[in-house]
């Protein structure tokens, strides 16, 4: 079974992907930094599924302490087939009322995130010459803005632009690099968003639900997505 590290897989995007993965025959490692509990129930749908329903705990936004956990990992199992990064957060405010701590938190999480999680992950996948998919979760407000934002935004783009560039890198390995960005999906992190007027932007007039992001990364994930690389796709009910 092919091993896809999963980062945020306790709740939300993260948990619709690992169980996508699951049932698609993969066998995803599921990852969280303080919600043991929630990824506990994930790994044991994982199980029911056969997988092996391994947890990774570590907070990304900590260099020393990610690479710890991910250098024995890749120790114990060798290079992962794919990896998912799709942990993350939003502290939203308008620009003049945003907080230092504000920016450098979700800076340090969404943006610092990539290079703490893939610094460890990426040499060993290339030696492995096994080629590789790698998903990374950034944002419609990372393509385009979003008031309350800046912070956010500044770092689902940066994302983007550090997949795009890691993704040339990688080509000649048949490692693919490729983002998802999605709209507004209904999870704990826009759980006080989902108002009325927020769907007036929406031309679907409803919401994501995860298991919608879920599917665009599982086929990134596939076989047949083997000649797509560089990519955003937006899963956005049709948010231009
Ligand atoms: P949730 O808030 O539902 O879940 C976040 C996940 O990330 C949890 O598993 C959480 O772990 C983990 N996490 C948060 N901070 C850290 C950290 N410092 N170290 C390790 N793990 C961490 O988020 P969503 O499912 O809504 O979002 C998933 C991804 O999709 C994010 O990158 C988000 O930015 C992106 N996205 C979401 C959208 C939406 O509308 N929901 C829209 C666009 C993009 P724990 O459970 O332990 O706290």
């Amino acid at each position: 079974m092919k091993k896809v590290i999963v980062t945020g897989s306790s709740r939300g995007i993260g948990r619709a992907t690992a169980l996508s993965l699951a049932r698609a025959g993969y066998d995803p490692v599921l990852h969280c930094v303080s919600r043991i509990d929630a990824a506990e129930e994930v790994a044991n749908a994982v199980k029911a599924l056969g997988c092996t329903g391994e947890i990774l705990r570590f907070d990304i936004s900590n260099r020393d302490e990610s690479k710890a956990a991910l250098d024995a990992w890749v120790a114990a199992n060798g290079a992962p087939y794919g990896v998912v990064l799709n942990a993350g957060i939003v502290d939203d405010n308008v620009f003049p009322e945003l907080e230092d701590e504000q920016w450098d938190r979700v800076l340090r999480t969404n943006l610092d995130g990539f290079y703490n999680v893939l610094k460890p992950l990426v040499f060993p996948m290339v030696q492995a010459r096994a080629g590789g998919r790698i998903v990374v979760l950034s944002s419609m407000s990372g393509v385009a803005g979003n008031r309350g934002q800046t912070n956010y935004a500044a770092a689902k783009a940066g994302v983007i632009g550090a997949a795009k560039s890691l993704a040339v890198e990688l080509a000649r390995r048949n490692i693919t690099v490729n983002c998802v960005a999605p709209g507004i999906v209904e999870t704990d992190m826009t759980a006080g968003l989902l108002a009325d007027e927020a769907l007036e932007a929406v031309p679907m007039r409803r919401f994501g639900k995860p298991d919608e992001v879920a599917a665009a990364v599982l086929f990134l994930m596939s076989d047949g997505a083997s000649y797509i690389t560089r990519q955003v796709i937006q899963v956005n009910g049709g948010i231009c």
